[in-house]
């Protein structure tokens, strides 16, 4: 197996793919593939609500919140959560940490009054705004929008703000399941599965039953997140086989010793990389400020664009996949998701070690 540091989409735990490989051709004994499967009949529907017990227990989602797998991307949310959730006389409230909550405001302005309450844009998105910057306007606020953490930046909400009858809203995409977190804080949680929760075409929505008086007459009935609660997130056909190796996903995270296991891995993970920065004498720039730091998406850069081509290059040789930043920033960036080994951040943190040291 390659030592997988994609983006997104992104390694998927080996077990994982062992036993969906096992049960591909014949799930307990339907003699049919889950792909097969009628998403009315029991076998699927076993499924969908093994998904959403698996996923309530991991993250202990309370009785106040719905669990949806929707299809659209996390990009769909952009559009779907002002649609529904953000009245004419209202404003969303959206803080800008990096180019995904870029994107969540731009469809945002398309449909209502937004304002933007903290943004890093001015220092390239280093870091995430302090708390007590995030000052909210007069007007009546929709929502606040955040992004737990900004997969290109490299950046990481440590504490969310918490702002006394404002609804909180977070694009989890490239978090969840990271760590431990306080469903009960926010409104509405997302997150497109292709980096912690599975494959692509599956997206998670956690939403508080509250916001569903909120949603105004007329939206069409795919847009509308109540059809998506009412019909148990069966309103048309889903993507039963993402939802299946989600649901094997959860599984396995539970076998892990759940999010807190987790959690404690991947801070390990990440300190091996931010370590091997650090011990490099400035050779490696991280490009996030240290308080702001991901442990999911490790972004740095080398001193000159030619080191950074033999770093690839060379990485690329001894088996380390996807460690190009993203175009937007360039550099370099190791996406160490809950599903790549510890095993891989070592052989990583041993390279980089290496490869500082040969070319000082
Ligand atoms: N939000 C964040 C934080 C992301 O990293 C991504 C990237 O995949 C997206 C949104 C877009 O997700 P999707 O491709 O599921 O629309």
């Amino acid at each position: 197996r390659a030592y997988n540091f994609n983006a997104g989409p992104s390694a998927l735990p080996l077990p994982v793919l062992q036993l969906a490989q096992e049960e591909l051709v014949n799930f307990k004994n339907t003699g049919m593939s889950v792909m097969e499967l009628s998403h009315r009949s029991k076998e699927f529907e076993d499924v969908l609500t093994h998904a959403k017990e698996t996923l309530t227990e991991l993250l202990n989602i309370p009785d106040t919140h719905e669990i949806l797998f929707l299809q659209g991307g996390a990009s769909l949310q952009f559009s779907m959560i002002p649609m529904n959730f953000l009245a004419p006389d209202q404003v969303g409230a959206y803080v800008l940490t990096g180019s995904w909550s870029e994107k969540a405001l731009k469809e945002a302005k398309k449909l209502g009054k937004t304002a933007v309450v903290a943004s890093t844009k001015e220092e390239n998105y280093r870091s995430i705004p302090a708390l007590d910057d995030v000052k909210l306007p007069k007007e009546e606020i929709g929502y606040l929008h955040i992004t737990s953490n900004n997969t290109i930046f490299g950046t990481q909400w440590a504490d969310y703000p918490s702002i006394e009858g404002v609804d909180l809203i977070a694009d989890m995409s490239s978090d969840i399941l990271c760590r431990q977190i306080d469903v009960s804080k926010f409104s509405l949680i997302y997150a497109g599965a292709q980096k912690n929760l599975g494959p692509s075409g599956v997206t998670v929505v956690i939403l508080k039953k509250e916001l569903l008086k909120r949603i105004p007459e007329g939206l069409p009935t795919m847009l509308n997140y109540e059809t998506h609660v009412k019909s148990n997130s069966l309103y048309n056909t889903p993507p039963t086989f993402g939802i299946y190796m989600l649901s094997l996903v959860l599984d396995w995270i539970k076998e892990q010793g759940g999010v807190k296991a987790i959690e404690a891995q991947n801070h390990k993970k990440a300190k091996l990389l931010y370590t091997s920065m650090e011990r490099s004498n400035g050779f490696y720039t991280p490009h996030a400020t240290e308080e702001s730091r991901s442990i999911m998406n490790v972004t740095f850069t080398l001193p000159t664009d030619e080191l950074t081509t033999a770093f690839l290059q060379q990485a690329k040789e001894k088996g380390f996949v996807g460690l190009a930043g993203h175009r937007s920033i360039g550099g370099c960036r190791a996406s160490i998701y809950n599903a790549v080994p510890l095993e891989a951040c070592e052989a990583l943190a041993v390279f980089m070690d290496e490869f500082a040291q040969a070319n000082v």
